[in-house]
């Protein structure tokens, strides 16, 4: 044989079950019927059994830059990674991503059924695709057969590490690179493990120029390593994989993390050596967090606000999470929102010529304000049905309270909501909904250990007398004036001032003012010395109730 004869062999002898052909793939992906301008862009997470919010992020810029510009956006599974795998993860990305309303033209549907004609859109079933070029590459000798045994590679790292040299399997390390061809059949005869690695023709001592789209030009050290393009199983690398597939499904802007971008000049050699289109990159700052005075990324391991599922735990709603973020990627969305109360999240336009370089540091303060405002501007039907839907996973105890009174949560979730100017906003999550309602039920009111202390500046001898006082007078009926101005009058005749101002003249004049009467009542009723409205909460409650309260609440006194 000789040598081309004896490459034609091995590429035979490894790719012997390859039925696919250059030109069949080539036919399966004909260009995207798409306007000038519009973008295709992707989502592909690892289902390593974990969704970093982060992804959530990148995956929201995605679909915003796709839907912005009348292009595509689809999800795939890069699941190549066998040994990362955790079974189940494609289907909790799938619903994730739905969850927070990223509509995927692409990939999978809800039922986790493939959709579209660019796929498949989960790496492991394209692995004839990457076969291919990984063929082509080794016949155009720009890839290589490697048989190096884990312990061969951990040596030269040992000495790599000794001489203070470059680590990697690279350049004259690369025992493989010039091993001849009679080797290599010997080799695969012997049915020995083997990789099949690019042979680089970058030297790090060059420094490559890359336009990101977020980071502005950025000049990096070119790769001089042999990388892996497919491993002994067969399976690409995801290097390997990501310019294969994103050249194929035509992907005209990849939006990662900034940790791929020291890979960056090993996928320009890969779309170079392949002849295949350089997407745009965009490489974002992850989500960051303060520790020690230094900021550092949102961990897995550390923060358990770095996964998804603390917000489910939590119970935001995914409207508001993806305001969050919104805000993290334009920091001029908070101002557009306050302009156009009314208006759809999808309505804004990121500006994608300028998104942020440098981290933005995760603020959970900020979170509970965009869901506050959120919760503040629904029904209180849809509160009542979301919560419900929360309960059900994450509290028992609530989900059977508002599932057994439907009628009276629900007008416990309108006070202060429908048709009001000033909405209340005691809400930011549905974890926060037990504490801020159990006082309406009675059962739980009862378990509610009332602080006797906060009756302060006003006397037991004058708490008795307010209550009993407001029992005689109290008229269910009573419009907001009237039951107002009967606890004035309750207030005046005890000694304490109608309003704050006329306490605010003459302090000493007065036991307190009109205020401190009327938490006597709300301490009563809600065993709190703040609340949502309290005239509402007394209609809410009804007259029986109230009596009730306020009769057990002299009797917790004496
Ligand atoms: N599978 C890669 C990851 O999860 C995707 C990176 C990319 O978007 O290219 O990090």
């Amino acid at each position: 044989m000789n040598e081309e004869e004896k490459l034609q062999y091995i590429s035979n002898y490894i790719f012997k079950d390859l039925k696919l052909s250059e030109a069949d793939i080539i036919n399966k992906y004909p260009k995207r019927d798409l306007a000038e301008g519009a973008c295709v862009t992707r989502f592909a997470p690892s289902p390593t059994g974990f969704i970093h919010i982060g992804g959530i992020y990148s995956a929201l810029l995605d679909e915003r830059l796709a839907h912005q510009t009348g292009g595509i956006f689809y999800l795939r599974i890069e699941d190549t990674d066998k040994k990362r795998e955790v079974e189940g993860t494609v289907d909790m990305i799938v619903k994730a991503v739905n969850r927070f309303g990223l509509n995927i033209d692409e990939g999978f549907d809800i039922n986790c059924e493939q959709i579209g004609n660019y796929g498949p859109y989960l790496q492991s079933e394209r692995k004839e695709i990457y076969q291919v070029f990984v063929k082509k590459l080794l016949l155009a000798n720009k890839a290589y057969v490697c048989f190096a045994t884990q312990e061969e590679l951990e040596n030269i790292v040992q000495i790599q590490t000794q001489r203070k040299e470059l680590i990697g399997y690279r350049k004259d390390w690369a025992i493989w690179r010039n091993k001849t061809l009679d080797e290599v059949i010997e080799n695969l005869n012997l049915n020995k493990s083997f990789v099949i690695r690019f042979k680089s023709e970058g030297d790090f001592n060059n420094k490559i120029k890359f336009i990101d789209q977020v980071k502005g030009e950025v000049e990096l050290p070119d790769n001089e390593l042999d990388t892996v393009i497919m491993k002994s199983d067969g399976l690409p690398t995801y290097h390997f994989a990501h310019a294969v597939d994103d050249h194929f499904m035509q992907t005209t802007d990849v939006i990662r993390g900034d940790e791929w971008l020291p890979s960056i000049p090993i996928h320009l050699q890969l779309f170079k050596a392949l002849e295949f289109n350089i997407p745009r990159f965009y490489h974002v700052s992850p989500i960051e967090k303060m520790e020690d005075g230094s900021r550092r990324k949102l961990s897995k391991r550390k923060d358990p606000e770095a996964s998804v599922e603390f917000y489910y735990e939590q119970g935001y709603p995914v409207k508001a999470i993806i305001e969050y973020l919104m805000n993290l990627a334009s920091s001029n969305y908070e101002d557009w929102k306050l302009q156009n109360p009314d208006k759809k999240i999808e309505e804004f336009q990121i500006d994608f010529t300028n998104l942020k370089s440098s981290g933005s540091l995760f603020d959970i303060e900020k979170l509970n304000f965009f869901s506050r405002e959120y919760i503040a501007g629904m029904s209180s039907d849809g509160v009542y049905n979301h919560v419900l839907g929360w309960a059900k996973t994450y509290n028992n105890k609530l989900f059977d309270l508002l599932f057994n009174n439907k009628e009276y949560s629900n007008l416990i979730f309108n006070i202060e909501r429908e048709g009001v100017m000033k909405k209340r906003k005691d809400i930011s999550k549905w974890s926060d909904v037990f504490n801020e309602i159990n006082y309406f039920f009675d059962n739980e009111f009862n378990n509610i250990k009332i602080d006797i202390n906060n009756i302060n500046p006003v006397s037991v001898e004058d708490v008795k007398m307010i209550i009993n006082e407001f029992i005689n007078t109290y008229n269910n009926l009573d419009e907001l004036d009237v039951w107002f101005s009967k606890i004035k009058l309750i207030a005046k005749n005890l000694g304490f001032a109608e309003s704050l101002k006329e306490y605010k003249n003459n302090e000493t004049n007065y036991k307190g003012y009109v205020a401190d009467v009327a938490k006597i009542l709300r301490l009563a009723l809600t065993g709190k010395t703040q609340s949502p409205d309290l005239y509402q909460i007394m209609k809410v409650m009804g007259k029986d109730r109230i009596i009730n309260r306020l009769n057990n609440f002299i009797n917790l006194l004496n």
